[in-house]
């Protein structure tokens, strides 16, 4: 479709957090159970309607290792929408890391960096390990608010709200 609405959008967060898993449960309607780490970033688009218009989504899909830190921006800069993915499992007194502290440090670098009117969505993924849960909704649904993110717990091995983060942004972005 020609008149498609172009959105770029990035994908940040610690490794392990199920960025990948996401865009692939959007994109392919699959989930691996071993889903292979990102090397640096990889690109994905879907076109979907929203609201009777048609959304093409550009997706970078970024890796979470420190080492690739640097790169972040060069995904961030040009995009009209980031989804900060955390783990709801992680602890902050648990290897690998505390990915839900992780997240708000993408939400500091984004608001000092990124580009002003960049919509920002908050995904606590893996919300189908409840009995391993360690952060609460409330408290990153708090955090949202305070931020003015838009908050969703998701899971890519369930399904559960992984279209509906996608197209709430969609939503949500000025109509060109
Ligand atoms: P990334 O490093 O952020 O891209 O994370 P991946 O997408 O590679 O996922 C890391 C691991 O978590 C993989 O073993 C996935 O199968 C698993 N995973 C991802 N999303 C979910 C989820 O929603 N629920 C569960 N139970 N596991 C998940
Ligand atoms: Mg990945």
């Amino acid at each position: 479709n020609l008149n498609a609405k172009l959105v770029s959008r990035v994908l940040l967060g610690d490794m392990g957090t199920g960025k990948s898993s996401l865009v692939i449960r959007f994109v392919k309607g699959q989930f691996l159970e071993f889903q292979e780490s990102t090397i640096g970033a990889a690109f994905f688009s879907q076109t979907v309607s929203v609201n009777s218009a048609t959304v093409k989504f550009e997706i970078w899909d970024t890796a979470g290792q420190e080492r690739y830190h640097s790169l972040a921006p060069m995904y961030y800069r040009g995009a009209a929408a980031a989804i900060i993915v955390y783990d709801i499992t992680s602890s902050v007194f648990e290897q690998p890391s505390d990915s839900f502290a992780k997240a708000k440090k993408w939400v500091q670098e984004l608001q000092k960096q990124g580009n002003p009117n960049m919509v920002m969505a908050l995904a606590g993924n893996k919300c189908d390990l409840e009995d391993k849960r360690n952060v609460t909704a409330e408290e990153a649904r708090a955090y949202a608010d305070e931020n003015g993110l838009f908050f969703l717990e998701t899971s890519a091995k369930t399904a559960v709200n992984v279209n509906d983060t996608f197209y709430e942004i969609a939503k949500k972005l000025p109509r060109a």
